[in-house]
């Protein structure tokens, strides 16, 4: 088939996989690069801003690019069952792997710290799910015991193939770009994408199909922010549930990865985040959740403080989609006005 066949066929040639490799995938990948002409507009950017729109894989965010890597991996290895402690994105990706790769999914979630339509996910997707009564980092690491003890593969990203197949949105950013980008902006919860993002940037200028490499900006929410503090959050506070980790298990390559590329990382408020969802929302008609707005955010911020240069070039990573946590875009804008059905009174009421 000509069509799109997902990241392990498009990319094995990056990838840990072999002739031997059973590949399980829902076509993940192959997401739009959206030029943002409006949102350079209204910040007062100037030069190019891209938003790479993960949150059109096949479950709604990236994880679905490290997840086909870990479940094909698992389904090699001859593994009937994966674990993972999630807020909530990698549990609806690690249930749908599984089933498409008929294997038990077992999944951890914060007790009420998880969006919705996640939820929903992993729970139609023929997961077992707990809620465990505490944070992320105490599922994490009740899922890293059971690791060592059960016959079952975690699906986090402590496991390395979910970062092999996350390096593949460095590689779609530099296919549709024909170069790397001169800054690369992206939300950091578990440190897991920022550090894969990294690798494929490295991957690709190894191989000459790209001139130069781009410094690498992740954003941690300020109530989580452990990577900037410089030491764990015991109770970490945002409201981007998908980067509320106190203790991010890759800290040591996200900071690398920043070093190394000359970025850095920094922190946003929970207004400043939810400022952004809702700027890319309307004036892109992009919808990502909140944690995937802390990359826009960081834009923001670094744009009013007269950071860049004229003529750069920004991608930001919209890590999930927005319609996961349809909660909080009804809090954050304006309730529907009730009418009664009449001409007159909706006519009065649109203001013409
Ligand atoms: C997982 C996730 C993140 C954080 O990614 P890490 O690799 O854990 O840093 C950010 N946004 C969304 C929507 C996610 O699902």
């Amino acid at each position: 088939m000509s069509c799109w066949q997902g990241i392990i066929n498009q990319y094995s040639e990056f990838l840990p996989v072999s002739d031997k490799t059973p590949v399980i995938t829902l076509l993940e990948g192959n997401t739009p690069l959206i030029k943002a002409e409006n949102l350079a507009k209204e910040i007062g950017f100037k030069g190019e801003i891209y938003l790479k729109y993960e949150g059109l894989n096949p479950t709604g965010s990236f994880k679905d690019r490290g997840m086909t890597v870990a479940i094909s991996k698992a389904k090699e290895k001859g593994k009937e069952a994966v674990i993972c402690a999630s807020t909530g994105n990698t549990s609806a990706s690690a249930a749908a792997y599984a089933a498409r790769a008929g294997m038990r999914a077992y999944v951890l979630l914060p007790k009420g710290a998880v969006a919705l339509g996640k939820l929903s996910q992993a729970m139609i997707y023929g997961a077992k799910v707990l809620a465990v009564k505490g944070t992320f980092d105490d599922a994490l690491h009740i899922v890293r015991k059971i690791g060592e003890s059960y016959p079952v593969e975690i699906v986090n990203s402590v496991n390395p193939y979910r970062l092999e197949g996350q390096k593949t949105g460095a590689y779609e950013v530099c296919d549709a770009l024909e170069d790397a980008p001169d800054y690369h902006f992206i939300p950091v919860g578990n440190a897991g994408n920022i550090t894969a993002y990294w690798r494929g940037y490295k991957d690709y200028y190894k191989k000459g199909k790209v001139k130069k490499l781009p410094k690498m900006m992740g954003w941690q929410a300020e109530g989580a922010a452990p990577i900037v503090k410089g030491f764990p959050i015991k109770n970490p506070q945002t409201v981007a549930t998908a980067i509320k980790i106190g203790n991010p298990y890759s800290w040591k390559n996200a900071l690398k990865a920043a070093q190394e590329s000359g970025g850095s990382i920094g922190a946003v408020s929970d207004d400043e985040i939810l400022f952004a969802y809702k700027l890319v929302a309307s004036c892109e008609g992009v919808f990502c959740e909140p944690a995937s707005a802390a990359s826009v955010a960081g834009l923001v911020k670094l744009t009013r403080e007269g950071f860049f240069k004229n003529g750069e070039r920004v991608v930001c990573t919209l890590t999930g989609n927005g319609l996961k946590d349809p909660d909080t875009a009804i809090r954050v804008c304006e309730e529907p006005t009730d009418v009664p059905p009449v001409l007159e009174k909706v006519v009065k009421e649109l203001g013409f």
